[in-house]
């Protein structure tokens, strides 16, 4: 990837008791891999450690003579099991010293929230002796950097995600460009596909996925979504872009119907957009997936504009007498069909007069399934226009919340995709 140029080493080390107990996922040291990783930096190893003073110091040395960077996350609360400065200055070998200018700032914070500061607070002022402090617009405990007299930076932030995110980017990023500026930032495409299983892909792409190929190919399959990267893995230099930029060309054409966004893996986020950017009105019938795609779609901001109406058709009737879906079509084919999917896909629609309207209906378990019917049997229906059309999806049983969330993610992607193509031309429909 680089002329020559190593990619500088950092080692991650995530602090807390919570964290060693299964009360609480590493998720810090997830984002800050790939944040790094897109920096051009390479993220040698992570370490969780409870809140234990000693074992911080130890890993902090250990790692300072190793690596180019050194992150810590967590313990920098006012509380007496929150140790990162002490053993940050411990593995330094200098003082904790208090940063009056940061006791001023807790102190009118504090002012600001109507309420007066503890004196233990004053702990988060301390930092060790030549630290330059990183500071949180976030909350109340400011992070610190410090290089290490073998060279090594060290850096250390608060634990809450939002926190670190934040400083990481205003206080740290800037930083490192600044102090490691040839580094090269390495070449990345994303893309997320629907449809596709991962032994389908890995026979598609061949020797693309080998180890050693130039660009290299990762993927990795996630509740119905592949997630290919394409990494320049080659030296800086024409040659190793223009290789790269041809196979992220190719790969695209290739699997231009399977592709349903770049940087996100949400199907849900992917109909929203579209619907936002098309200004075309939606609504949803659910029954098995229970209000799951109306969740998806209202978690992104400005889809008022577009989602008109969620449903939650759980039983027949409500099928039957808030949609319009005729008693012969549930007494004929059951609630779990194409029929009837499509009668509540076009029952949603004219209920609020979205133009494109999806629903879903299936077995999700543990009990209900039957030979005809299994579980894991789903129907997704997508209206637009008054054109309708079914889908029936056999997913494997691996229980009633993946089984849920599969339809769910199913049915944001294939209305997408039916709209997709009625935007592409209104004669590539079927008649309703
Ligand atoms: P403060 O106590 O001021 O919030 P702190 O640096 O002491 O800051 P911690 O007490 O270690 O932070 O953690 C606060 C919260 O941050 C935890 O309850 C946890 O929810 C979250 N958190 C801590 N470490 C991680 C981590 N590695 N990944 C995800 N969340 C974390
Ligand atoms: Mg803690």
């Amino acid at each position: 990837m680089t002329d020559g140029i190593p990619r500088p080493k950092v080692a991650l080390i995530a602090i807390g008791d919570e964290l060693l107990n299964g009360q609480q996922l590493d998720t810090n040291s997830a984002w800050l891999s790939e944040r790094l990783w897109a920096l051009g930096w390479e993220v040698v190893n992570i370490t969780l450690l409870g809140d234990h003073e000693d074992q911080i110091v130890e890993a902090l040395a250990v790692q300072g003579r190793k690596m180019d960077l050194v992150l810590t996350t967590g313990g920098l609360g006012p509380t007496l099991d929150d140790l990162t400065r002490h053993a940050v200055a411990r593995a330094m070998g200098v003082e904790l010293v208090l940063d009056q200018a940061v006791v001023d700032w807790l102190t009118r914070l504090f002012e600001s929230f109507g309420r007066t500061m503890n004196e233990s607070n004053k702990r988060q002022a301390l930092f060790p002796a030549g630290a330059a402090v990183l500071q949180n617009n976030f909350g109340t405990a400011p992070g610190f950097r410090i290089q290490h007299p073998g060279g090594a930076w060290m850096a250390s932030f608060p634990g809450p995600p939002r926190e670190l995110h934040a400083m990481f980017e205003t206080e740290l990023v800037p930083f490192l460009r600044a102090t490691f500026p040839a580094v090269p930032e390495p070449r990345m495409a994303s893309f997320h596909l629907f449809g596709v299983s991962e032994s389908d892909f890995a026979a598609e792409v061949g020797p693309w996925m080998e180890r050693a190929a130039m660009p290299r190919m990762g993927v990795c399959a996630s509740g119905r979504v592949l997630k290919v990267r394409i990494e320049d893995s080659g030296p800086a230099g024409h040659e190793s872009m223009r290789v790269f930029e041809a196979r992220v060309a190719e790969f695209e054409t290739r699997f231009a119907p399977a592709i349903f966004s770049r940087q996100d893996p949400s199907t849900a986020l992917a109909l929203g957009q579209l619907l936002m950017k098309e200004s075309v009105t939606f609504a949803c019938a659910e029954s098995c997936t229970g209000g799951e795609i109306a969740s998806r779609l209202v978690a992104q901001a400005g889809i008022s504009d577009v989602f008109l109406e969620g449903f939650v058709t759980y039983s027949n009737n409500a099928k039957r007498d808030r949609l319009g879906v005729p008693q012969e079509l549930l007494d004929a084919h059951g609630a779990v069909s194409g029929p009837v999917v499509e009668a509540m896909a076009l029952g949603a629609a004219k209920a609020c007069g979205a133009r494109l309207a999806v629903s879903t209906s299936g077995v999700a378990g543990p009990g209900g399934g039957s030979e005809e019917k299994p579980v894991g049997l789903v129907y997704i229906g997508v209206a637009i226009d008054g054109y309708v059309q079914s889908h029936e999806l056999r997913f494997p049983d691996r229980g009633r919340d993946l089984i849920r969330d599969w339809a769910a993610t199913s049915a944001c992607e294939l209305a997408r995709r039916a709209l997709v193509a009625r935007l592409a031309g209104p004669g590539t429909q079927k008649n309703p």
